[in-house]
């Protein structure tokens, strides 16, 4: 922070800012990288990725660069608080109001934000719309860009060579390892996300949950179902003797 050099400060917030926002010209470095680094693989626990993760935070923390304690925070954060259960709230409210919905697909980011819910890797979010004829599903063939302030972190199938080249050459291979067939005549729409652009699935809303609560709906919405490779959660047969909603007394 008190360093003398000061032209040299403002270079490494810029390389900072760019490892954050996951350009896709730095992934291509890494994995130019990655072959060369298998002589470090001698007896370490860590994968080549969290070697390099710790080294950069080891240098950053002894030059001042970063807060130990932000940093934990903002892990912990994504970790715990930011998540898929997010982006459910936003489908649920969708399904539910339909101005909300109108809103939700002109402008992905401005209608999450009405829900509390922005930040990193959220600033431009398009929502697709899975319809009858339709469904849609994400990937990003050149990293691991996903939507944070919806879904949270990627899982690591997402971030894999295997899902990134297939889901576009073959999206109903993918979908049907995922246990998702779809009809033969739906159009499988696949979206390749980018630095610039993050994309939600609103997936179809489960018959059978008229009147349901957008609580009760949320617990429908899967973390797979808002990329694409799943559905939401059937509603449960109408319990016996129940008027059909579940969850009574909530
Ligand atoms: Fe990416």
């Amino acid at each position: 922070m008190t360093h003398p050099a000061a032209p040299h400060d403002h270079d490494h917030d810029h390389d900072h800012d760019h490892d954050h926002d996951h350009d896709h010209d730095h992934d291509h470095d890494h994995d130019h990288d990655h072959d060369h680094d298998h002589d470090h693989d001698h007896g370490s626990e860590l994968s080549e990725a969290a070697i390099r993760v710790r080294a950069l935070e080891t240098v950053l923390l002894a030059k001042g660069y970063v807060n130990a304690d932000a940093l934990d925070l903002i892990v912990e954060t994504y970790e715990t608080k930011i998540g898929p259960r997010c982006g459910a709230q936003v489908v649920a409210r969708a399904w539910v109001d339909a101005d909300y919905k109108a809103r939700l697909l002109i402008d992905g980011t401005a209608a999450v934000a009405e829900l509390s819910f922005s930040g990193r890797q959220g600033e431009h979010l398009k929502v697709v719309e899975n319809t009858h004829g339709v469904h849609n599903m994400v990937v990003c063939t050149l990293c691991s860009c996903y939507p944070w302030p919806v879904l949270g972190l990627p899982p690591v199938w997402y971030k894999s060579a295997p899902y990134r080249s297939r889901a576009v050459l073959e999206p109903r291979a993918v979908l049907a390892d995922f246990g998702v067939t779809l009809p033969a005549d739906k159009t499988v729409r696949v979206w390749d996300s980018t630095a610039e652009i993050r994309y939600l699935v609103l997936p179809q809303r489960p018959t059978g949950t008229e009147g349901w609560s957008e609580a009760q709906l949320a617990e429908l919405v899967t973390r797979d179902s808002m990329i694409g490779t799943g559905v939401p959660k059937a509603a449960p047969s109408h319990p016996a003797g129940a008027a059909g909603a579940p969850g009574a007394g909530v």
